[in-house]
């Protein structure tokens, strides 16, 4: 049965005592999560449809998260950014609160066509925003964090024999204002309600069969990776290896859901899946799991001048997250990944002014080694190194800590300083 959820998900002031579910003695429940590209088209959810309805005839309460379709998410931004420069001097940006009002739509069309479909195949569903879910965050726009998941609405139908589809993506802060969860936010959604439920497990389905050890479109070598653990992918995720959002794998961490990444069109007997645990093996020597680019960084730089204090207060009000922050007596510096930044114009415009001597270097990519023990000698940074050096390469910006060697390089160069530290690193 079930891997226990460790952790059950806070409840607070919640009618019913965290645990006690209306379903009684039901059916172990399963949580799956079909991404953009499986919900792409109709003829595409209506086989997602199909793979429901056989997870319910196999026995299982099931929960369905869906994306957008396709890329739907993408030309939403895009139409907000015509909307926000159409009579303004310079491109602008929207403001975040009415991005986000406007991006959870995409998650609702798929939700709603999704339930319809499943209906059609003789089933009883029904579909729930993730305010009506019960996914409570905090007050930050485009890129909020769940505080808090309370499903009774989800819990009740699935009671009543329902299968449930929930709109990924989004959910609702303590302000009751519609909010976004950061791009590929659907996983998250997907890992919050599988802990706070008690699934059984957590399916992540795309258009990969599983995580690879690189990105398999970059480097054609990737290797599959039957078994990871937790803290290696989150690590792969927070540096750019999109196949599983950071805030999901911090969820399966914290909680101990048993993660699940497949592909959507190759399942079946014999298809490749990734199983994603909590490790409780101790520690382990020096090994290098996978290679992960991301694209569209900023590398800040203070030589001087502007106080660790001042740089994240201004970084704050912004909403700007970041990550690599070193600050000593010369100066500082810290990587901006711009992913869930929508509003970069003005946001560098704002450090300008606030922070005149900081300087914002762009055009960069972050390419980072990831595993385990990779600090405990020079040997793997020394490699590192020189592996780039010997391509020419020379990065703005080394990192390293037990977890991850990682580098700022050219936009133009991280293809080739992904598979050249793949070689070295995973497949030599
Ligand atoms: P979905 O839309 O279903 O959420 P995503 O596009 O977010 O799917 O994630 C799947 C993609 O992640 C793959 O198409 C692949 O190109 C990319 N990817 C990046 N790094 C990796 C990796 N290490 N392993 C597998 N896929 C990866
Ligand atoms: N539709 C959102 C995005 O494109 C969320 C997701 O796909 O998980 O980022
Ligand atoms: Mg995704």
């Amino acid at each position: 049965m079930a891997e226990k959820t460790a952790d059950r998900v806070q409840q607070e002031g919640s009618p019913r005592e965290p645990g006690a579910s209306p379903r009684g003695a039901g059916r172990p429940i399963l949580v799956q999560k079909y991404g953009g590209s499986s919900v792409a088209d109709v003829d595409r959810i209506g086989r997602v449809a199909d793979r429901v309805v056989a997870a319910r005839r196999a026995g299982h309460d099931v929960v369905v998260v869906v994306s957008a379709m396709g890329k739907t998410t993408d030309g939403l931004l895009a139409l907000a950014r015509q909307a926000a420069s159409a009579g303004a001097a310079a491109p602008a940006d929207p403001p975040r609160r009415e991005l986000d009002m406007l991006l959870s739509t995409g998650e609702r069309v798929s939700m709603a066509l999704l339930s319809i479909a499943i209906q059609a195949r003789g089933f009883e569903a029904i579909s729930f925003t993730g305010s009506q879910s019960g996914i409570l965050t905090n007050d930050r726009h485009f890129d909020a964090r769940i505080i808090e998941v309370r499903p009774f609405r989800i819990e009740d139908e699935l009671a009543r024999g329902r299968i449930v589809i929930v709109a990924g993506y989004q959910g609702m802060s303590y302000r009751r204002e519609i909010t976004t969860l950061g791009r590929g936010g659907s996983d998250t959604t997907a890992v919050a309600l599988a802990a706070a439920l008690g699934a059984e497990r957590c399916e992540i389905y795309s258009d990969v069969d599983g995580v690879y050890s690189a990105d398999p479109r970059v480097v054609p070598d990737a290797r599959h990776l039957p078994e990871l653990d937790c803290a290696v992918l989150q690590e792969m995720a927070e540096c750019g290896a999109k196949v599983v959002c950071a805030q999901a794998v911090e969820w399966a961490r914290r909680s101990g859901v048993a993660l699940y990444a497949r592909s959507t069109f190759d399942a079946g007997p014999g298809a490749r899946e990734t199983v994603v645990r909590r490790s409780t093996a101790g520690a382990q020597a020096s090994r290098a799991r996978a290679v992960v680019a991301e694209g569209n960084v900023v590398l800040a730089r203070a030589r001087g001048g502007h106080r660790l204090d001042e740089v994240l207060r201004a970084a704050g009000e912004l909403g700007i997250g970041f990550r690599d922050l070193s600050f000593g007596d010369g100066g500082g510096a810290l990587v901006i990944p711009l992913l869930n930044v929508p509003d970069w114009q003005g946001a560098r415009r704002t450090l300008a002014a606030l922070l005149p001597s900081l300087e914002l270097v762009e055009g960069l990519a972050s390419v980072s080694v990831v595993g385990d023990g990779l600090a405990a000698t020079a040997e793997p940074l020394i490699r590192f190194v020189e592996v780039l050096s010997r391509a020419g390469i020379a990065p703005r910006l080394t990192v390293a800590g037990p977890l991850r060697l990682g580098a700022l390089v050219g936009a133009a160069e991280a293809e080739a300083a992904q598979r050249l530290l793949h070689a070295s690193f995973v497949a030599g």
